[in-house]
Parts: structure tokens; sequence; C-alpha cells
């Protein structure tokens, strides 16, 4: 049988190896050193940002975000109910109410016409998830924060790379979280960072992450805060992997444009772009045909050597967030829905291979239909 080509691969093969080195032969491994602020400046200068604040996870990101928003108790916060959980919980954690919202039909992401019916006078933020790489309207989106004075999050933990009328996404809300889990467009293991405009912001972010001590004065503490800081060795692999940055989006571009183009005669549908949205290309993801069992076709690729995996499931629908609510179009997209291998390293052969199958998986099932068809 092939090797099996996995969903994602993280790309170690610039300096991770020399910087990590260095913090093991200075002993530079906690949550302080040179890697920390060379990470962080680097990160901002490629989003285009004046303040990044390096966090341990992309969940603990989005929860200091929020924190250090104000966001709490009676709060609602507006979030997709197509999403990772990540989004949602750390409203939950606020003590916040998540209020979930539909998704677009073609490009998966928030519908801004379902944000504004569900602005109550308890509204205060607007979670924008970047999902898959594809970009919400932030025109829009925009828009209504404006009207309605409320707050918006950016969720970029799937998105770096992406851009929105030639913006780097993350510049267009209050502030903006990513991830650099280890199947993310750049990895430090685990690893996040938040991005920010506003200086005040930048300033209370660091503090609240490093248990709320005052700058000015160790182990005096002015505000409730958390230990959500980056480790040095983190921040040493993070740096490696942004000096090679362009080239992974470049690629991972590449990858995207090759699977449509071989994809293109087959059943599946392609998750859209909005017009003025650039993809960062996260991760390939498609609706199969409706007429398709979902989970028998993956694994008949995985027969076939090819790891996949489903959409987000809908969070409304899970048991500590269920609800008697429907929301038909992030239902079906997180029923039809697979993402397929996406990383740089995937080569040209092995995108064909994959388009190969799965296309002849369809077809396959389509003549089936026929036959019970009569
Ligand atoms: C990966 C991800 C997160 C959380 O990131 P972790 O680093 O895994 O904690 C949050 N939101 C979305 C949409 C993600 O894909």
């Amino acid at each position: 049988m092939r090797p099996l080509i996995p969903l994602y691969q993280p790309d170690l093969s610039g300096k991770e190896r020399q910087y990590v080195l260095e913090c093991i032969d200075t002993a530079w491994i906690s949550s302080r050193g040179d890697f920390k602020a060379r990470f962080e400046n680097a990160f901002a200068d490629y989003v285009g940002v004046p303040y990044a604040v390096s966090v341990n996870n992309g969940t603990t990101a989005l929860h200091l975000a929020l924190h250090c928003l104000g966001i709490g108790p009676g709060d609602e916060v507006i979030v997709p109910t197509l999403t990772y959980i990540a989004s949602v919980n750390t409203i939950k954690q606020t003590g916040a109410i998540p209020v979930f919202a539909e998704v677009n039909h073609g490009d998966w992401e928030l519908d801004p016409a379902d944000i504004r019916r569900r602005v109550t006078s308890k509204t205060k933020a607007v979670m924008a998830v970047h999902l898959y790489g594809a970009v919400c309207d932030m025109h829009t989106i925009g828009e209504i924060a404006r009207q309605h004075n409320l707050m918006v999050i950016e969720d970029c933990a799937e998105a770096l790379g992406s851009t929105f009328a030639g913006q780097h996404v993350g510049n267009f809300g209050d502030v903006a979280c990513f991830s650099f889990y280890g199947n993310k467009t750049l990895t430090t293991g685990e690893g996040g960072m938040v991005v920010t405009r506003k200086a005040s912001l930048a300033e209370r972010l660091r503090l609240v992450c490093n248990h709320g001590q005052s700058p000015t004065r160790r182990y005096w503490h002015i505000e409730l805060g958390f230990n959500y800081r980056m480790t040095n060795i983190c921040a040493a692999l993070g740096l490696a992997q942004i000096e090679r940055l362009p080239a992974t989006v470049t690629r991972k571009r590449a990858v995207a444009q090759r699977y449509r183009q071989a994809l293109a005669d087959s059943r599946v549908t392609m998750q859209q772009l909005h017009s003025e949205a650039c993809s960062g290309e996260w991760l390939m993801s498609v609706l199969l045909p409706a007429d398709v069992d979902r989970d028998c076709t993956m694994e008949a690729l995985a027969g076939a050597g090819i790891e996949t995996r489903p959409v987000f499931a809908c969070a409304h629908e899970m048991p500590m967030y269920y609800r008697e609510q429907h929301f038909p179009i992030a239902e079906e997209i997180s029923r039809r829905g697979i993402s397929l291998p996406s990383f740089p390293a995937l080569t040209n052969d092995e995108i064909t291979y994959i388009a190969r199958r799965l296309t002849q998986l369809l077809l396959r099932n389509r003549a089936v239909e026929v036959i019970a068809e009569g």
C-alpha cells in the first residue's frame, strides 16, 4: 500500500533546530529570552499591526482578548455556530453568552445579515472567524459593529496569510487571535498570538497574560491575571517559521490552485471566497455531493492512503450549547464537508492522486445510485 498521505505535516526544515538549540545552550528555555520579542516583532510586521503579544496557545489568545476587552457575565457575543469549539468556549469561559449565527452558503463564513438579526441590547461583540483560510466580509461586519457600538474580535487561527481588500486579516477588529498548533500554517507546537492596533489594549494584554503583574514592580499584581505566556523555545520555533512564511503561503496557494483544477470536473463543491478576499489556504475544504455518504467516502480515501477530516461539527448541536435552534446552511456544510491534505511539502503528484481517487469514488457512488434508480 502507498504510504499514508497525512492531512498535515509541519515543515521544520529551516532554522528551527538551530534556534531551539540556542535556547538549550543558553538555558533560556522558559518564558523569558530573546526569541520572544524577535518573534513578536516579526509577526507584527508580517500582519502589519503595531502590537503582537505571544501566548501559549490559540485558545488562551482568544480568552485573554475577550477578557481584556471587558467581556463578561451578562454580555452576549455573536459567533458562528460553524467553527472550532475554542471560539465558543472562550466566550463562555468569560461568563458571557455565545449567541450563534448562521454562515453564508458560498464561503461558509459568518453571515452579516444574520448578525443583524441577532443583535440585542446585551450584545457586546462579534467574533469573526475566518474559517479554513477564507475571510469574513469585514466591510459589512465593521459597518454593523459601528452602527450598534459592538467590538470585533477576529479569530484568525486558520487565516495566517489571508487578506481582505489587500490588508492582512487581524487589522479589522479591535483585537485578533492566531494559533500556532502543529497543523496550523505557522507552528510552534502549541502557541498563539494576540494582535491589536491599540497601545493601551496591548499593554493590558501583556499584563494580564503575566499574572497581572505590574510592569514596574515585581510581585505586585495590579489586577486578576493568568499565566498564558509563550516559552522562549516556542518563540524560537516561531521565529524560524516566520522567516519562511511567505514561501510557505505561496506554496499553500499553489497546492490549493492545483486541487481546484484537478477537482474542477468532479462532483465536489468548493468553498468560495469573498470577492475582496485572498486566502492563505490553510486547509482545502470541499462539500461532497448531497447524495454521498461522507463517512464512507472518508473511509474509502483512508483505504487509499489519504487522510482527510470532517468539517467542524456545529456548536449549537453539542451538549453544553444545545438549543432548539436551527442553522440549515451551517448544518449542511458540517454534514457534507471534508478537508483534504494541505501541507506545503505535498507534491503535485500526490495532489493529482488525491483528486483522482476522490473523483473516481464520487463517480462510483453515482453509478451505484443510477443502478439503484433503475
Ligand atoms: C486552532 C483554532 C483555535 C485554537 O487554537 P489552539 O492553539 O489549538 O488552542 C481557535 N479557533 C480556531 C478557528 C482554530 O482553528
